[in-house]
């Protein structure tokens, strides 16, 4: 989570969730709705991702993002980042334009170039919220932040053809060590997508859902075994608990079953059905 208004936030998430709505009912992909509702948080300045990031120890930023297909079981990561405007479009260009999953550093922002697209300055995601936020931890010492580590956007989206697509970006944790790598970008631990089974986002301490290839691990349960994605969903937080990590997952099935589930006082979250409903919330207490 993150601080700040929090009307300002359920309004930005309302946005991005009619956009990729807009994507899916006018026939688009899964993978296009993913990519436009991360793009609108990723430029907001209000989450832990593109603009708005956390500050690594160094007081810069470096970002991470995935996205996988779930008809094709492609997927494109990137990783390190400090001058890429759109972390999530620069995966899925790694994706689709290149033969690899994954880029990172000053590769990446090579590619990015290759496309023809302007690298940006880092100030441009250091908000001005995130420089106090790092300027008050910094000075009471690293790793002494108050602030919650979990700002990470993502989107899991179900097209009318059956086809499902994940995606996440990340600033990663408040104050991380330069070079460090969390799990939204590492596909099966933050990210992962098979029509088969499901699309899962991961937000949380990067380090446990790494270790516990979490995204995976929910579509295994589902594919093996045929459990329920709720199940497996909550089976695999339990598991991160006990290991001592907490966060969360957005998860959605072909079916249109969609799970959100955390093991914090809240995520911010909402969802939309092709019958119209839909809701943005953030506590738990909402549920
Ligand atoms: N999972 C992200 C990371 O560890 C952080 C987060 O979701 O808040 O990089």
């Amino acid at each position: 989570m993150v601080g700040g208004d929090e009307s300002l936030h359920r309004n930005k998430l309302k946005e991005a969730l009619d956009a990729g709505y807009a994507v899916l009912d006018r026939g688009g992909s899964a993978t296009d709705a993913v990519l436009v509702s991360i793009q609108i948080m990723e430029e907001s300045a209000m989450f832990d991702a593109g603009r708005g990031s956390y500050l690594n120890a160094e007081g810069v930023c470096e970002l991470d993002a995935a996205v996988m297909d779930g008809r094709t079981l492609g997927a494109g990561a990137v990783a390190g980042l400090q001058h890429v405007k759109s972390p999530i479009a620069l995966a899925r260009d790694v994706m689709e334009r290149s033969p690899h999953v994954m880029l990172i550093g000053s590769g990446a922002e090579e590619f990015e170039k290759s496309l023809g697209r302007e690298l940006v300055p880092n100030e441009y995601f250091q908000s001005a919220e995130r420089k106090l936020q790092w300027q008050k931890a910094h000075s009471a010492g690293a790793g002494s932040s108050s602030e919650k580590p979990h700002g990470t956007v993502g989107c899991v989206a179900l097209d009318r053809n059956g086809n499902l697509a994940a995606g996440t970006s990340t600033g990663g944790t408040n104050l991380k060590r330069f070079g460090r790598v969390g799990d939204s970008p590492i596909i099966g631990a933050g990210t992962y997508a098979n029509n088969a089974t499901c699309a899962v986002s991961a937000t949380g301490v990067g380090e446990f859902f790494i270790r516990q290839v979490a995204a995976h691990d929910i579509a295994a349960q589902v594919e093996y075994r045929g459990v329920p994605l709720r199940e497996a969903a909550s089976y695999t937080l339990a598991k991160i608990a006990k290991a001592g990590g907490n966060g969360g997952f957005i998860a959605i099935n072909s079916s249109g079953d969609t799970v959100m589930i955390f093991n914090t006082p809240g995520m911010f979250r909402g969802f939309r059905l092709s019958d119209g409903s839909g809701s943005v919330k953030i506590y738990s207490s909402e549920d």
